[in-house]
């Protein structure tokens, strides 16, 4: 292992170092890790592996980190900003004050909480350059189509362009998205419960204040999630939602709700994608391998937000493979720590906004009306603004003693927060 990273540099669109392990093309091709997938989580790993003094490649399909982007960029700062972790000027769009939520057509509640809408292909660069130079060897246009383990080592196999790269390591990290070929090339659970989402970016934004965004909450629009706009200039605005369990595609809920909002509009860009939303796989490392963000669940599953979860996760799975690797204790076993220290951050949030989310997935008819009544009765903006949220809820108790169900979960998503 050499813990030096010698000078990279770039040829065509694979980034380069200096080693003496290299294939018949010059291309080396043993690394002490291989991080599969350029988003938040694999940059975050590559980034903290490769500070962590091992040899570490970065693989992505794509021409272009971050791009074809998917996502609405949302971060709730409370959360970010426990990863200490300071945004580049340029990948910050706007920030927002509050969110203006719509239930149904029952009420609208203001919660002000602050937001900071980020560029997301901007933030994935970002991450993969500071990967970049903390040594780490990008590889783009590089699909991982299988990973294999033999005596105590992992080989990757990789399509890129039309050439087959084996690669040899001691640890994975594997960060490939919602879909995880790896998960799937290791024999792990693929099941994961999906949201199909959908997304426009409009021009001009059909927003009042372009420090407040909307959501809405509704079975007419968006059954088993939510909509979004959101601020991204004073031009435009993001409008997108995620659906569970509809005949109809997103693109129906989204033209309806687009409709509505912004009757002329011209959309500038439109991104689908699916994220997770049935918490945590319920194992995260196997043998030589993590995984980490959305390829490991680690998405809040009332909101659907991965960014944060997809930093902090891969940050741990980047630090704990990096010493792993070092100490050559790269078994299951060893790796079980990844799992503990995770949870340890983030997994009362997961369990509690999971159990949130479950809890509303059975809500019957007659309880949701009763939710809307108590709503149109009470000043629920002021309540959720003085942190009334457990008022709120007796009230809304006293309609539907059924919903009682809910007490203690709203308890704990109160302490852990709902984003
Ligand atoms: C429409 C939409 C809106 C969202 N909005 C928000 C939001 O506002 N706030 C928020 O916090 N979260 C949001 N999310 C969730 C968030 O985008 C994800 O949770 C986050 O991107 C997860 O990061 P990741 O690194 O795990 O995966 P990804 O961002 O999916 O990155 C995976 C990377 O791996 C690459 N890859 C995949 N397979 C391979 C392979 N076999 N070989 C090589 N490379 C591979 C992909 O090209 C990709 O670059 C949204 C999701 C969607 C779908």
């Amino acid at each position: 292992m050499d813990a030096k990273h010698p000078k990279a540099h770039i040829i065509g669109d694979v980034l380069i170092q200096n080693s003496k392990f290299r294939g018949v093309d010059g291309v080396k091709t043993r690394f002490d890790v291989v991080v599969i997938g350029s988003g938040p989580a694999g940059s975050s790993a590559a980034w903290e592996a490769a500070v962590n003094g091992v040899e570490t490649l970065l693989l992505e399909e794509h021409e272009r980190v971050g791009i074809p982007p998917h996502c609405a960029g949302i971060l709730y700062d409370p959360d970010f900003q426990k990863l200490n972790f300071q945004l580049p000027e340029n990948v910050i769009q706007t920030r927002v004050k509050a969110a203006r939520i719509h239930v149904s057509d029952a009420a609208t509640l203001e919660w002000r909480a602050p937001f900071t809408i980020v560029d997301r292909p901007r933030l994935d660069q970002y991450l993969a350059d500071m990967a970049v130079k903390s040594g780490v060897e990008l590889w783009t246009n590089t699909y991982a189509r299988r990973v294999e383990r033999c005596n105590g080592k992992v080989y990757v196999e990789a399509l890129q362009r039309k050439s087959v790269k084996k690669i040899e390591a001691l640890g994975v990290v594997a960060a490939d998205g919602y879909k995880s070929q790896i998960r799937r090339s290791l024999g792990l659970p693929t099941k994961l419960e999906l949201a199909s989402c959908l997304q426009y970016e409009v021009d001009p934004s059909p927003l009042e204040d372009d420090d407040v965004m909307e959501i809405y909450i509704g079975g007419e629009y968006a059954p088993g999630g939510y909509a979004w706009i959101i601020p991204v200039s004073e031009s435009s605005a993001r409008i997108g939602l995620g659906v569970r369990g509809v005949k109809r595609g997103p693109k129906h809920y989204l033209d309806e709700l687009t409709k509505r909002r912004c009757p002329e509009f011209k959309i500038l860009k439109t991104m689908g994608h699916c994220v997770p939303l049935s918490g945590p796989l319920s194992k995260t490392f196997d043998d030589n391998v993590l995984f980490a963000g959305d390829a490991a669940g680690q998405v809040i599953p009332s909101s659907g937000a991965g960014i944060t979860p997809s930093i902090a996760c891969g940050r741990i799975a980047g630090s704990v493979i990096a010493h792993a690797v070092k100490s050559g204790a790269v078994a299951s076993k060893h790796l079980s720590v990844y799992e503990k220290e995770w949870k340890k951050m983030l997994g009362r949030k997961f369990e509690a906004t999971l159990r949130l989310k479950n809890l509303l997935d059975t809500l019957s008819t007659e309880e949701v009306e009763a939710i809307k009544e108590a709503l149109k009765e009470v000043d629920a903006s002021t309540l959720i603004r003085e942190g009334r949220t457990l008022n709120l809820a007796f009230r809304i108790l006293l309609k539907k003693p059924s919903l009682a169900k809910f007490l203690p979960i709203v308890y704990k998503v109160k302490k852990h927060g709902i984003f």
